[in-house]
């Protein structure tokens, strides 16, 4: 096996990789990279997503940048914004090094004022979807005459996309003697006749099987405290808006409870398992392949009979015993060329079963953090955007009403209006994400000695949680990280505690508990009541608190957010300016770059 330095990769990119854990290439790169880098052949690399395919284009591609030449010299085409956005932030990482180098990812549904400034100040590298290049070529603010590699990311995911005539287009802008490349997962004869039509003399590179459907599937875990499992996949649901997937339980009581609680809380769902009728099971799979539910939780078994291909996700909730039983789970994403995605939701106890899982199907699960609710929000605020602007307007329909409807509102200025119409659209999921807590698990640390000095403050703690004269002290598992303020904690004792109305003492609210007083007589009402209540998807517990026992909790902290997008526009600001500022088409300045 060849090192970076032997394929010919430069030192400033092998340094950026070498941060990113990268330690020896991957085959698709030690076969694409020396190409690309000397010879003059074109590639058509058939290569599936995770095998490290944006490594093997991208860092050839940096290296080909001439960094004076303040043009677009290299074109990366993808079929979707995600991709284009991911393809984006990793050559943004390879280049951290490159200060020179700007890399500028342009796709649809995202403000195109704020990409044409960004284009107008120059670019050398841009990521592209197929109808937001051909509209900025169109207005003519990008240039193409200087672009010599081109890389289409994905090609048969584009062809199914309908863009080869956009790709056509967009080739007849860029100079005959370009060095092309081409990753498909699959080799439609389409793909073939692309290859024979712009490419010069092309070599055929195949890493792995071809046209192997598993090949697709991407494994990614999580991991969270057992009682959080139901938060992390509420979570992972809301940060994919037009998510299609089968939810696997171990048991049809399990598979009951997530189905009866997904309904509860507004989801499309339903359940799928041995215990119910072969009718009723007709209809849940009818409801499915239909689309009238996005997501099935189901039993392995009852989930046999339903074949349907074009799932987004397949959702382990905790692994199974068996490996053959996941990698059947699994092999119900990535069919027909797609791209599938198997999540696990594991706890801590279960790492171990994710190993073995890994041995057996030759694969790792890459570890991922759960959404944090501020890319949760934007994710659907993009969403929402895409849908403003696709919506299909039948003017003759609307417009007879029109006049009467902007009379009514015409008291709003335009960001007021706007601001109602989203509220509409999120005022639940602002109410349900603010101020939640992060929750995945943290590995512990070793638990420092405590010092002479802490022994004042032991006594404070103690202190609270010691009740006042004639009252009980209660505890309950939720505090200011989960949002639970005084208000809610009256509110919800009125609610579900039965009996007369209980008089509240002192309370102290902590990151991930809360302690409270109230009379002697009342504390069993009080907990039995709060017990297994819920507060904002989380299920309570209460107990009378027990003066000697720690109750901190670490894992309360509250989330940072992740800045996982490489999108300018994401940047620290609060998620409604940066709504405005996009309507407004006056989005924050761009920059190109993610620096860490
Ligand atoms: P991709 O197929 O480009 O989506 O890459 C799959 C994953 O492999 C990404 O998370 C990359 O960061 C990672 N990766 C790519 N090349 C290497 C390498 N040489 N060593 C370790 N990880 C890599």
């Amino acid at each position: 096996m060849k090192t970076f330095e032997e394929l010919g990769v430069r030192d400033d990119l092998r340094r950026a990789i070498e941060e990113l854990g990268f330690e020896n290439p991957m085959p698709v790169q030690e076969k694409v990279i020396p190409h690309l880098l000397s010879e003059d052949s074109d590639v058509v690399a058939l290569a599936q997503t995770g095998t490290g395919k944006t490594a093997a284009f991208g860092l050839p591609v940096l290296q080909r940048i001439n960094p004076e030449i303040n043009r677009p010299q290299a074109l990366i085409l993808s079929p979707t914004r995600e991709l284009c956005l991911q393809i984006g932030s990793d050559l943004a990482d390879f280049s951290k090094y490159m200060p020179d180098v700007r890399v500028l990812p342009v796709y649809g549904g995202s403000s195109i004022e704020s990409q044409i400034r960004s284009l107008r100040k120059g670019v050398q590298i841009i990521v592209a979807t197929p109808g937001r290049l051909i509209d900025l070529i169109n207005r003519g603010v990008v240039d193409l005459s200087d672009v010599h590699t081109v890389v289409l990311d994905e090609a048969d995911e584009m062809l199914n996309m309908g863009f080869l005539d956009s790709i056509d287009a967009i080739l007849s802008h860029v100079p005959e003697q370009r060095k092309m490349l081409m990753f498909s997962a699959t080799m439609p004869n389409e793909i073939a006749k692309i290859a024979k039509k712009y490419m010069h003399s092309p070599v055929e590179f195949v890493i792995g099987n071809r046209n192997e459907g598993a090949a697709n599937v991407k494994h990614i875990y999580y991991m969270v405290n057992a009682r959080d499992k139901y938060l992390a996949l509420k979570r992972i649901a809301d940060n994919s808006p037009n998510i299609f997937a089968i939810i696997f339980c171990r048991t049809r009581r399990d598979t009951q409870e997530v189905a009866d609680r997904l309904i509860q809380d507004g989801y499309n769902a339903d359940a799928l398992h041995g215990d119910m009728s072969q009718q009723q099971r007709d209809i849940v799979m009818k409801k499915f392949r239909d689309r009238v539910i996005s997501l099935l939780v189901a039993t392995d078994v009852a989930a046999r009979g339903l074949d349907v291909d074009d799932l987004t996700h397949v959702i382990n909730y905790g692994l199974p015993d068996d490996t053959a039983v996941y990698t059947h789970r699994s092999g119900r994403t990535g069919r027909a060329g797609k791209t599938g995605v198997s999540i696990a939701i594991i706890h801590s106890r279960e790492k171990g079963k994710l190993r073995e899982i890994e041995k057996k199907i030759g694969k790792t699960f890459e570890r991922k953090e759960v959404p944090t609710p501020e890319h949760i929000i934007e994710k659907q605020l993009y969403n929402l955007a895409d849908r403003i602007e696709k919506v299909k307007v039948d003017d003759g329909q609307i417009d007879q009403y029109m006049q009467g409807v902007s009379r009514k509102l015409s008291w709003l200025s335009q960001e007021d209006l706007l601001k109602r119409v989203l509220s509409l659209e999120f005022n639940r999921l602002l109410d349900y994400y603010r101020d939640a807590p992060k929750i995945d698990f943290i590995d512990e640390k070793p638990r420092k000695e405590k010092k002479e000095h802490e022994k004042p403050r032991n006594d404070k703690e103690k202190d609270r949680r010691t009740a006042d004269k004639g009252m009980a002290r209660i505890y309950v598992n939720a505090g200011k990280g989960d949002g639970f303020y005084a208000g809610n904690l009256i509110d919800m004792l009125n609610h579900v505690v039965d009996g007369k109305r209980v008089d509240v003492g002192r309370i102290d609210l902590m990151p991930g508990y809360s302690l409270f007083d109230v009379p002697k007589a009342d504390a069993r009402r009080v907990v039995t009541g709060l017990t297994g209540a819920d507060f904002l998807g989380k299920r309570l517990y209460s107990e009378i608190a027990d003066p000697d026992k720690n109750y901190a909790r670490a894992s309360s902290r509250k989330s940072k957010g992740t800045d996982a997008s490489v999108d300018p526009e994401f940047a620290p600001e609060s998620t409604y300016e940066y709504f405005m500022k996009k309507s407004r088409g006056g989005a924050k300045k761009a920059k190109t770059k993610k620096r860490k």
